[in-house]
């Protein structure tokens, strides 16, 4: 959560709790050196609304700085750093992010509200898992040798290469901020980019820490810049700037237009991560109880703020009381609280104005006459909590169905068939993920083939993994990243012919 600083507040570096272990790095990271602005944004606890940290805001003469950096570390002696240095880095980063993962865990509870046991067990070793990935692709992209039918009469010897895209503006929303920025940087640096990181104004604290490691770890000066600031600033300087070859964007749908628009100006590349509303299908022969768990998981994870969330749940109408029952009892068993506390399984929302925008879609739920079956209010005045939610007898044309909430808000409608599960999963204008929930192996092949989203989970909800292409369909993206994907996303192919 993030406010405009409006005077020299008593910054408590550690939040008002002191539960983060380690300094907080509060500047910004520019050509392997830190510097600060008097320019100043406030980064505030969900859990209680305190000051956690005052970051300096980057503003258009940071990100030129930041630009300038990146390209001469490109043009420098990162151009001849061979691919088995590159992986070596990368794996010294990927034990540095181990060493500290505590601290990163702890970093992200603070900033974003969600419980601390979370971002341990998932954040943190996914992004450890993510650049260890791809230092294992850094000295294995290669170009192909291709026949040709020559030239005049000529043969001809043709090959392809793979090269850096040049400078990647990482542009980063606030939900898994570590995370994301692993998936950017991994496949980047892999492939010899380089690259200027903008971090949300709500959650920069853990990539100002990863700035560090990625210092401790030897990259050589400019090959990573961190630019914390605002979106309208910072990141549209980054969009807009003649040296940045690519925009890599993790976001809402609203900015990853707008991005579009701005980066066609200078022709950059642009890959789009965004929103989604993605189904969760429970089949007719499903095995009820392990469905409810994943759904609930799909649903409540990091407080709902998941681009992945499995928020349109569709059941089978001979289970679906089942279902809505059981979904109530788990949804009215979470512990909602304190991220620090190691019971909690919910935490806040990242910032006042978010609580309220979960709140009026709560509202909409309720007005447009779906049935509230658990949750719908604040389980406390203090912080930006709010209950664990869930409506029945949903429409999918209404607002709490097609609308991304980036809340723990379900929203349950029957089927009667197959064809209706596939036909409301695919009526929406998002296609990020969906789950299948069937004990059918036919059955769940024949749904994936006609769903149209990047990622179909088969009884089981984000088993996400770094060598997995990511990204959606629809409104839910353009490109994808990671794995080999992420590579290609990352390189620009060019073709050597030579007339023999
Ligand atoms: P957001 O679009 O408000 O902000 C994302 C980033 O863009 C922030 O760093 C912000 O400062 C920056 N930004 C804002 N305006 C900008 C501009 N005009 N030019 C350049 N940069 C600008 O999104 P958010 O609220 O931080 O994140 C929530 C959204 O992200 C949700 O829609 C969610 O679904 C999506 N998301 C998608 C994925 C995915 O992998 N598909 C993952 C996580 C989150």
């Amino acid at each position: 959560a993030h406010e405009q600083a409006a005077s020299p507040a008593s910054a408590t570096r550690n939040g008002r709790k002191g539960r983060v272990n380690s300094p907080l790095r509060t500047g910004l990271f520019i050509d392997g050196k830190w510097r600060s602005n008097s320019n100043k944004f406030d980064v505030l606890n969900p859990a209680d609304g305190s000051l956690a940290a005052r970051v300096s805001a980057g503003g258009e003469s940071d990100v030129d700085d930041a630009v300038q950096a990146a390209r001469r570390a490109l043009a420098g002696e990162w151009a001849e750093v061979p691919g088995a240095r590159r992986a070596a880095l990368l794996n010294r980063l990927a034990d540095m992010v181990e060493r500290d993962a505590d601290t990163l865990a702890r970093l992200e509870a603070l900033d974003i509200g969600k419980p601390v046991g979370q971002p341990a067990a998932f954040d943190v070793p996914n992004a450890i898992a993510t650049f260890r990935h791809f230092a294992g692709w850094a000295d294995k992209i290669q170009g192909t040798t291709v026949p040709t039918a020559g030239y005049q009469g000529r043969p001809t010897h043709s090959y392809t290469v793979r090269e850096p895209i040049g400078v990647i503006g990482a542009i980063i929303p606030w939900n898994t901020p570590l995370m994301i920025a692993a998936w950017k940087l991994g496949p980047a640096l892999a492939a010899g980019n380089t690259v200027v990181v903008k971090p949300a104004e709500d959650a920069p604290l853990s990539i100002l820490h990863l700035a560090g490691l990625i210092e401790e770890a030897g990259f050589p000066p400019g090959v990573v810049n961190v630019v914390p600031g605002f979106g309208d600033v910072a990141g549209a300087a980054l969009v807009r700037h003649p040296g940045v070859d690519k925009i890599s964007f993790t976001g809402s749908p609203e900015v990853g237009r707008e991005i579009q628009k701005a980066a066609a100006d200078t022709f950059k590349r642009v890959t789009l991560e965004l929103g989604g509303k993605s189904p969760q299908i429970v089949l007719e022969d499903a095995d009820v109880e392990a469905a409810v768990q994943g759904i609930a998981m799909g649903l409540f994870f990091n407080q709902g703020e998941v681009c992945a969330a499995g928020t349109r749940i569709l059941v089978h109408r001979s289970r679906y009381e089942r279902v809505v029952s059981l979904l109530a009892d788990v949804a009215k068993a979470q512990v909602v609280g304190d991220p620090f506390d190691p019971d909690t399984t919910m935490g806040a929302l990242i910032s006042r104005e978010h609580l309220d925008r979960v709140l009026s879609y709560i509202e909409r739920g309720k007005a447009e006459g779906a049935r509230l079956v658990a949750g719908g209010g604040r389980p406390s005045t203090k912080g930006y909590f709010v209950e664990p939610t869930i409506f029945a007898d949903v429409r999918n044309d209404s607002a709490i169905a097609r609308e991304e909430i980036f809340g723990p808000v379900g929203a349950v409608m029957p089927f009667d068939d197959v064809d209706e599960a596939v036909r409301i999963a695919n009526e929406t204008e998002y296609g990020l993920a969906a789950t299948i929930w069937t004990r059918d192996v036919s059955l769940a092949h024949t749904v994936a083939r006609r769903l149209r989203v990047g990622t179909v989970w088969v009884n089981g909800w984000a088993a996400i993994d770094p060598a997995l292409p990511w990204g959606g369909m629809k409104a839910s993206g353009i490109g994808r990243e990671l794995g080999w994907s992420g590579i290609l996303a990352s390189t620009e192919e060019k073709v050597v012919t030579v007339v023999l």
